[in-house]
């Protein structure tokens, strides 16, 4: 036999926002191997454990067990799906989905994608809801992961536009952590983290968390606050700062708006009771604020020093999510830490696409290219764009409410797609009601094993990395080529291409004869339209082609004429609001949406593991990524475990108000007494429950609560109250 050539291709790590370049390595129809790209700026060539594993993942036997391969139907709920056609399958989704919104009008069905999703699959779900059908309610797991740092960045900045870069570690002399685990959740992060640490032994790393987490053994300074106390810390820093004359007066004057509301609010905020409400000691408290200001020991007069501040869940995940946000990028602010190098609020985001999903306005209060739903100049814009009458102008429904919305009746057409509801969303008794009440449920996933797709009466069998085309955005705005290197596994198309299928059936029912709206043949056709929506905007991308993509990845906003993209925003102090002025936001410290009580006195919270992502769909097939953490468990203090006269291994009915799962239970150093934890990727191969009206449940969205941040509508996935006993 004759072996084929090895083929090598550029293209980007499908797990985290950090948004590493990989280079595969394929033989034909296998991929072989995986290594960093050396030429990407986001990693160098390096990748983690997850990143440098994916051939391992790609090349798993491809069979019906693991990969959706053809599309099927299921005729009868609870039982084996049947392999149909794609012209029949696509037909059947087009008659169900005409057929409930000629019944019950647009807003009777709901698509609910995924940060995972490439851009060129976001936008034209994007168009499709909101254009074709004319219905909001189009939202994604994103929802889940960065809708509070919109709404934060938004409400202070004017714009969802993460400022700093990767490159602004090596300026930072000091880091402030807060909410992030970036040691498992961003590894290669994390080692650039260590790599300014070493380059700049003076930089002083501050680590905020209830957990004592890998990243916070590198800290400087731990503050181990209380779960709910971010917005309290934040305001108690800028309360020292102003008592001590840290704040830049001149910054505050030239560049922003509100300050003396927010001043008036923290002044009730004196060290002691924050430090007391916190946990932390008021020495802890006061020093985080001297470095976060970055001012001099004895005022000398010299320039600040530069704070960088990294967040991400801890802060999004939350029922006040956008007062967290907000309250830090307050502190940046008040010290004129921002636009300039080795500053600024920079959200993490966790998932590869997040940023790709919000630039062509992929949610359900959202419209392309960061422009305002509530703003009739802005949905009259997107309309011509995109040429229809015009586009729905109330928020749609967002993830959870879309699933409550199914579970009421009121949403009986549901599409997901890449996402695995059944698993991660909060409060799974009311998900599975939902999926089980819809008329019709579709699920689009490359995997055949994911919870949800039990639930579907109609199966899509879509491609996954090493077979995709398109592009993704990282968390420092960098766009970045995703290509295949394989061709598709059985019958599995591109999310785009079952999008625009599926739209172009729909239309010529909705509105036959009118020119077509989606005729699109490749990715790059649908980012081209993407690319001319935002002309004019903050992420103008009009000067970017999949050319210039295909050379180096480029960052946003990158405009016509221009030759490199905007490695640091603000840095003219000059901000995308009505007057150009920054916003001071008014924060004040709301609880938890759920304390602990009496009855349910542990706080459960959540988290990732450094080698699995999200359900395990992929990350679950290896042994040596499983070896990190082979078994779920729930972490206690080892003086609650003792007091419990409980045992390492010994199994617990960890129950909320919610569900109830049983687990063992594990002695850690990490979690503060009264506190409890558990990881996120275990589904329900491997932990069992039930709801509270004894449904069977699994994994730990049978205990988390569906309360979300009014203002972003994130749920508080971070924190539940429970009880724990001994099984
Ligand atoms: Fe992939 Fe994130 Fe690891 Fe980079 S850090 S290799 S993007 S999982």
């Amino acid at each position: 036999t004759v072996s084929a050539a090895v083929t090598e291709t550029k293209s980007t790590c499908p797990y985290c926002g950090v948004g590493c370049g990989v280079i595969i390595e394929s033989q034909g129809t296998q991929i072989t191997g995986v290594r960093g790209d050396p030429d990407h700026p986001a990693n160098f060539g390096r990748l983690c454990t997850k990143g440098s594993t994916l051939h391992h993942t790609a090349a798993q036997p491809i069979t019906l067990q693991s990969r959706l391969l053809q599309p099927q139907r299921r005729m009868v709920r609870g039982e084996a799906p049947t392999a149909i056609d794609w012209t029949e399958a696509m037909g059947l989704a087009a008659d169900q989905f005409h057929r409930v919104i000629t019944q019950h009008g647009p807003d009777a069905v709901g698509f609910y994608i995924s940060g995972q999703l490439l851009t060129e699959d976001y936008y034209v779900f994007n168009k499709l809801a909101k254009g074709l059908i004319g219905t909001n309610n189009v939202d994604t797991n994103s929802r889940l992961c960065m809708s509070s740092a919109v709404a934060g960045y938004k409400l202070t900045l004017g714009a969802d536009a993460p400022p700093a870069c990767y490159d602004d570690l090596q300026f930072a002399d000091t880091l402030f952590i807060t909410g992030s685990n970036t040691a498992y959740a961003h590894p290669i992060l994390f080692r650039r983290i260590e790599d300014a640490r070493r380059a700049n032994p003076r930089m002083k790393i501050i680590v905020a968390d209830p957990r004592r987490t890998e990243t916070a053994d590198v800290a400087d300074l731990y503050l181990p606050i209380l779960p709910g106390t971010d917005v309290a810390l934040f305001n108690g820093m800028l309360h020292v700062m102003l008592w001590e004359g840290l704040t830049d007066h001149a910054y505050i004057a030239e560049h922003t708006n509100g300050f003396e509301v927010l001043r008036d609010r923290v002044r009730d905020y004196a060290p002691k009771e924050v430090a007391k409400l916190c946990g932390i000691s008021e020495d802890a408290l006061l020093q985080a604020a001297r470095w976060f200001a970055g001012v001099q020991p004895q005022h000398s007069g010299k320039p600040r020093r530069s704070t960088l501040s990294l967040y991400c869940q801890g802060l999004n995940q939350s029922s006040s999510g956008t007062m967290k946000n907000a309250a830090l990028i307050n502190l940046h602010l008040a010290t004129g830490q921002i636009g300039k190098p080795g500053a600024g609020p920079f959200s993490l985001t966790g998932q590869p696409n997040a940023m790709g999903g919000r630039e062509v306005g992929g949610l359900a209060n959202l419209l392309s290219a960061h422009r305002d739903m509530s703003n009739p100049d802005h949905r009259a814009e997107v309309a011509a764009l995109w040429g229809v009458p015009d586009v729905p102008a109330l928020p749609g429904k967002t993830a959870v409410e879309m699933f409550e919305a199914a579970a009421d009746g009121e949403i009986k057409a549901l599409w997901i797609a890449c996402t695995n509801p059944a698993q991660s969303m909060p409060d799974q008794a009311t998900v599975r009601r939902a999926l089980e009440r819809a008329e019709f449920v579709v699920v689009q996933e490359a995997f055949a094993t994911t919870a949800t797709c039990d639930y579907a009466d109609l199966l899509l069998p879509a491609t996954t990395w090493g077979e995709k085309d398109g592009t993704v955005t990282n968390s420092e705005r960098r766009i970045s080529r995703v290509r295949p290197a394989v061709q598709a596994a059985g019958q599995a198309r591109h999310d785009w291409l079952i999008a625009t299928d599926f739209a172009q059936r729909l239309e010529a029912r909705l509105r036959p004869g009118l020119p077509p709206l989606f005729p699109y043949d490749t990715p790059e056709q649908v980012w081209n339209e993407h690319r001319e929506s935002t002309r004019g905007r903050d992420l103008d991308i009009t000067g970017l082609s999949y050319a210039k993509l295909d050379a180096t990845p480029a960052q946003w906003p990158y405009r016509d004429g221009e030759t490199q993209g905007k490695v640091r925003l603000y840095e003219d102090g000059i901000f995308p609001t009505a007057d150009g002025r920054a916003r001071f936001a008014d924060t004040p410290n709301e609880p938890l949406a759920e304390p602990r009580d009496a009855r349910y006195p542990f706080s459960l919270n959540t988290g990732r593991l450094r080698d699995q992502w999200h359900g395990m769909s992929r990350t679950g097939t290896l042994g040596r990524l499983f070896g990190h953490v082979p078994e779920p468990a729930i972490e206690m203090n080892e003086q609650d475990m003792a007091r419990m006269k409980l045992a390492d291994g010994d199994l617990v009915h960890v129950t909320s108000r919610r569900g109830s799962l049983v687990l063992p239970v594990q002695a850690s150093t990490q979690v503060q007494p009264a506190q409890s934890f558990i990881a996120m990727h275990w589904g329900e191969e491997f932990i069992s429950g039930s709801s509270s009206t004894g449904e069977r449940l699994a994994g730990v969205n049978a205990l988390t609560t569906p309360a979300y941040c009014p203002r972003s509508k994130q749920p508080e996935l971070k924190h539940a109250a429970v009880k724990i006993l001994k099984a």
